[in-house]
């Protein structure tokens, strides 16, 4: 088998003005999706997704990466990965036995990569009539799952959370700012308490800050939350800065979350050291599936635990489906609560959620059909998604 065409699709659901709200990420004025798709001389069709920015994406993959895949055979995936990540010194690389990588191989070129290597595990899983994660090693057969939402303000939260145990999730995740406007730490602790009033005490809560605190906001915001029993504080600091991570995980009881906006192996391997509790790599934009094994083993070797990003694409969720019911160390599985058309309306099936637990179905690769007429109806606009 051999790779034909390598190319990118992209959609987009502009949301309607009177329905956009402000959160700490500025305004939402549209969902994006970005899919990579790999064509093959077999007829087999490949799909990947990234989180990275759809236009740069489109480029890096259309007029860089797919010199070095067409005519290659899409099974080798290590081989592939290998050529994208060390460029034209990828067939050297390999003969050398260590990795000599181009320039600029993180951000959107990594987005790139990642989206490319979820399509390869897609086409392999299909070429061999496998689910993708028992081609992995299953280690599972469903995943504990939360729901991730908890944007309301402290009179409304607790009917929102309440609204996702309904749906059986027996944990929830919230936003740390939400809907309020600006951040303070006593109306987001209001916010805090009234979600485990309406839970109750069995129910796991997490808050996430994506990384808007200051070292001693979040500080005295981690200290407050140690009264909610609260399961992570998930990026409470800016991401990059890794001993003041460290130095605020020594403060504070509540375990720390973050990893979205990491990448690859050796960045992983820096927060695992600083002793984070709950490593949370974009498999869209880290590496894909053969760098997430790679950082899961990362993690696995400082008893850390792995718990993915799954935002906003369903072929992203289904792709970290797969990675989850494959790792060990995979601990829970994000399912998002925005109300984007792009997630409920790309694919002829929905996934299976219930009783707190996400299932995969066992169809061959990902296992997921996009509708038909999806693409047309959700034209890519062009521009950023939050603006301020
Ligand atoms: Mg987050």
């Amino acid at each position: 088998m051999k790779i034909t065409n390598v190319s990118c699709i992209l959609a987009s659901s502009p949301v309607p003005v009177e329905k956009r709200y402000r959160t700490d990420l500025g305004w939402m004025s549209k969902y994006d999706n970005t899919y990579v798709k790999v064509e093959t001389d077999e007829g087999i069709t490949g799909y990947g997704a990234t989180y990275g920015t759809p236009e740069i994406v489109k480029a890096i993959v259309e007029t860089q990466l797919c010199y070095l895949l067409v005519d290659e055979d899409p099974t080798y995936i290590e081989r592939l990965w290998q050529k994208m990540y060390c460029g034209a010194r990828g067939e050297r690389s390999i003969q050398a036995a260590y990795s000599m990588p181009d320039y600029l191989r993180g951000g959107q070129t990594m987005a790139a990569i990642s989206a490319i290597d979820i399509a390869l595990w897609d086409i392999l899983g299909k070429s061999m009539g496998q689910p993708v994660y028992k081609l992995l090693g299953a280690c599972r057969d469903r995943v504990k799952a939360y729901a991730s939402g908890g944007w309301e303000t402290a009179d409304k939260i607790g009917q929102e959370v309440q609204e996702y145990t309904k749906k059986g999730f027996r944990a929830v995740k919230i936003r740390a700012e939400g809907k309020e406007g600006s951040f303070r730490i006593e109306s987001s602790i209001q916010r805090v308490a009234a979600v485990r009033a309406a839970v109750g005490p069995e129910i796991d809560i997490f808050v996430d800050a994506h990384g808007s605190l200051d070292f001693s906001t979040a500080e005295r915001y981690a200290h407050e939350l140690e009264k909610y029993q609260v399961g992570w504080l998930e990026e409470p600091i800016t991401p990059e800065d890794y001993e003041s991570l460290a130095r605020l995980r020594a403060k504070t009881s509540v375990p720390i979350a973050t990893g979205e906006r990491e990448i690859l192996r050796f960045g992983f391997l820096h927060l695992a050291q600083q002793g984070i509790d709950v490593l949370q790599p974009d498999l869209s934009l880290a590496g894909g599936i053969t760098e997430g094994r790679r950082i899961a083993a990362v993690a696995a070797a400082y008893h850390t635990k792995i718990a993915t990003h799954n935002w906003g694409n369903p072929l992203l969720v289904a792709a970290s489906l797969h990675f989850a019911l494959s790792q060990p160390n995979y601990y829970l599985f994000e399912v998002g609560q925005s109300s984007s058309p792009l997630m409920t309306q790309a694919l002829k099936e929905p996934f299976d959620i219930r009783d707190g637990y996400i299932y995969p179905n066992d169809k061959p690769g990902f296992g997921v059909e996009f509708r038909e007429d999806f693409f047309e109806n959700y034209p890519f606009v062009p521009g950023p998604d939050f603006i301020s």
